[in-house]
C-alpha cells in the first residue's frame, strides 16, 4: 500500500533502520526489524549508502520488510552517484518485489570525490525522473530540514526548494532529526505559509550514548538544548544513566509532538530495537491511541 494513502486515513508511526556494515550482521538486523514490527508501525524505512557501500543490501532489506512484517517498506534512494539507468534498474527491482514507496534523496559526497557520475543534481530531479518512468507505481517522499539544510543560503531558499520537491511529486516529507520541538513548530508554520500542503512527519532520534552526540552535530547540525547537553555532560561515562535520560527526554519530546497534532512520527531506531521498545513502552497508552486504526 502507498504510504501517502495511509496518511490520508491516519497518523503514521514509523521507524528507520540502516544496513549493517558487515554482511554477517544482516541476520541481527532481521531480528531487529521483527522486534520493531511488534510495535505496530505503519512503515519502516531503509537507508541507502549513497556512494555504493550498502546499496545492494538496502533493496534486500526492504524486501525482507515487505515479506516478513505487517508494515510497508520505504526504500531510500539517492541520486548523487546514480545514472538514469541505475535508478531504472533499482526501481524495476523494487517494483518486482511489490515495493511501492521510495524516499527520494540527493545524498552526500562526504569525501568530495571528483569522479562521481550522476544524472541527478537534486532530489527533486530524481523524484521527477521516477514519476516520468514509473507513473504511479511509486509514491515518492522526500527529506526536509527544520534547522535548514546546511548548504542552503537561507531558510527561505530552503523552503522554496522544498516547494519544488512537492511540485516534483513528493507526497510527504520526513524531517532531519531535532531535539527542540519549537524548531520544528516554527519550521512547520513557515512551510505551510509557503504552500507546502503535504504531510510533514517529524523525525526523532533517541540518544543513547555520548559518542552519538558529536556525530549528530556533524551530520545534522541539530541544536541540542542546554538542559539535554547538561545531562549528556554529567553522565557522559554512565551508559545506563544516558539510556534512562534518552528514554525520558524522547518520551517528553514525543508527547509534546502528539499534543500538537503531528501528521505522523518517524523514529531513527539506530537498529536498537530493545531501546525503542523501552521508549514506546513508556508512552504506550498515549501512542496506541494516537496511531490507532492500522
Ligand atoms: P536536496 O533536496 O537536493 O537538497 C540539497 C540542497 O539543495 C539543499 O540546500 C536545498 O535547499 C537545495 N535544493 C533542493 N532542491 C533544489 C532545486 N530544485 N534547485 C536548487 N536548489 C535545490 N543520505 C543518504 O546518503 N542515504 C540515506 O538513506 C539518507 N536518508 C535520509 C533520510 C532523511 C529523512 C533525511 C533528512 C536525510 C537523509 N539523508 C540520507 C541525508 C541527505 O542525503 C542529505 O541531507 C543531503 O545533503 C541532501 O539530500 P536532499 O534529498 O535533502 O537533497
Amino acid at each position: 500500500m502507498k504510504i501517502a494513502d495511509i496518511l490520508n486515513k491516519k497518523k503514521t508511526l514509523s521507524f528507520e533502520v540502516f544496513p549493517p556494515k558487515r554482511n554477517t550482521d544482516i541476520g541481527n538486523l532481521y531480528e531487529v526489524i521483527k522486534d520493531l514490527d511488534s510495535l505496530n508501525p505503519d512503515f519502516m524505512s531503509v537507508t541507502y549508502g549513497a556512494l555504493g557501500t550498502t546499496t545492494d543490501n538496502s533493496a534486500m532489506i526492504a524486501k525482507f520488510i515487505k515479506n516478513n512484517t505487517t508494515c510497508e517498506p520505504l526504500a531510500h534512494i539517492t541520486g548523487i552517484a546514480s545514472t538514469k539507468s541505475d535508478i531504472t534498474n533499482l526501481c524495476n527491482e523494487l517494483k518486482a518485489a511489490h515495493i511501492e514507496n521510495v524516499l527520494t534523496l540527493r545524498g552526500d559526497n562526504p569525501d568530495n570525490q571528483t569522479n562521481i557520475v550522476s544524472d541527478f543534481k537534486h532530489a527533486s530531479d530524481l523524484a521527477l525522473f521516477i514519476r516520468q518512468q514509473f507513473g504511479n507505481d511509486f509514491s515518492c517522499a522526500g527529506a526536509c530540514y527544520p534547522e535548514k539544510h546546511p548548504e542552503a543560503v537561507s531558510f527561505e531558499t530552503d523552503i522554496d526548494n522544498l516547494k519544488k520537491k512537492q511540485e516534483a511529486g513528493m507526497q510527504f516529507f520526513t524531517t532531519q532529526l531535532f531535539f527542540d520541538n519549537n524548531v520544528f513548530y516554527r519550521f512547520l508554520i513557515k512551510a505551510r505559509k509557503a504552500g507546502i500542503t503535504v504531510p510533514i512527519i517529524p523525525g526523532i532520534m533517541p540518544v543513547t550514548n555520548y559518542k552519538q552526540i558529536d556525530r549528530i552535530i556533524q551530520v545534522s547540525s541539530a541544536h541540542i538544548p542546554i538542559q539535554l547537553q547538561n545531562y549528556f555532560d554529567k553522565y557522559r561515562n554512565d551508559k545506563q544513566a544516558l539510556e534512562e535520560i534518552g528514554i525520558i527526554f524522547t518520551s517528553y519530546q514525543i508527547l509534546d509532538l502528539l499534543t500538537n497534532d503531528i501528521d505522523g512520527l518517524h523514529i531513527y531506531s539506530m537498529n536498537k530495537s530493545h531501546f525503542i521498545k523501552k521508549l514506546m513502552d513508556n508512552i504506550s497508552y498515549v501512542t496506541t491511541g494516537y496511531f490507532a486504526n492500522k
